[in-house]
């Protein structure tokens, strides 16, 4: 699973995924030589859906996984929360499914857990 990366970096991971979507094509076509225009495109869009999906997972990933420099504080006790490890969830979306990743904070008193960054 990604972390925080820069920009360069997430471009980088973005056109080697890129890369290997279009050599799926090719080995598939390769495969499929009488394949229709149709034919074609319906595999083009499965692989696009992988693609989206693997795509949005390092823009959201990349750029923060909510982890913050400073604890932040329980909203029941006031308590500084520990940062507890990573909790993913997966996302099934429009243009394609991603495993997102959020840092998990538990209070030592309350058991109060927090998702960072929140929703
Ligand atoms: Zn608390």
């Amino acid at each position: 699973m990604s972390r925080p990366q820069s920009r360069a970096r997430r471009q980088a991971a973005f056109m080697e995924e890129a890369k290997h979507m279009y050599e799926k094509l090719e080995d598939w076509y390769d495969a499929h030589p009488q394949a229709s225009f149709g034919e074609i495109e319906a595999e083009a869009r499965k692989r696009r859906r992988e693609l989206m999906g693997k795509t949005l997972e390092q823009l959201v990933n990349g750029r923060t996984t909510g982890m913050q420099v400073e604890a932040p504080k329980c909203k029941q006790c006031g308590e500084v929360m520990g940062l507890e490890g990573y909790c993913g969830w997966g996302v099934h979306g429009l243009e394609g499914d991603s495993r997102l990743e959020r840092a998990y904070y538990v209070c030592p008193h309350c058991e109060g857990q927090t998702f960072f960054p929140p929703g």
